[in-house]
């Protein structure tokens, strides 16, 4: 499977401090921030830091590290937010929106963490 990386994504300025971000936190593998247009009072991506386009790209090309790193830096965020159930956390979503059907608009692989009120439906119901 070819991917092409377009390093002038809106991500990958941001991961190489061109455009600002409001961090939450940042590891070695990966960083997190909140959407600029949040659709819930609690609205963080989660990237890699590494060039990955999609979901598809990341489990194919990364590392076990980059791979492990990443998805625990995804728990560090539910955890730094206090949105853990297990630890008296209300919960969240995740979603990770891929190609066309998915309607990804960034192609830089990303995690979306979606929290802070009862969230509604997870799609339209009108399948
Ligand atoms: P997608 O549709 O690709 O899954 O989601 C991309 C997300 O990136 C959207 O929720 C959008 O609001 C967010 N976004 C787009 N541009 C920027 C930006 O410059 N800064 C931040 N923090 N988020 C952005």
């Amino acid at each position: 499977m070819a991917y092409t990386y377009d390093d002038g994504n809106i991500f990958a300025r941001i991961l190489r401090g061109e455009l600002p971000n409001q961090t939450v936190l940042e590891t070695e593998h990966a960083l997190a921030f909140r959407d600029i247009a949040p659709r819930a009072p609690v609205h963080v991506l989660v990237i890699p830091k590494g060039p990955y386009v999609s979901f598809d790209h990341f489990m194919a090309g990364a590392t076990p590290a980059e791979i492990s790193g990443f998805f625990r830096a995804v728990r560090s965020v539910s955890e730094t937010l206090g949105l853990e159930p297990g630890d008296g956390g209300n919960g969240y979503r995740l979603i990770a929106n891929t190609g066309t059907d998915g309607v990804q608009e960034v192609q830089h692989f990303h995690v979306h963490v979606l929290a802070g009120k009862r969230l509604g439906p997870m799609v339209s119901p009108d399948v």
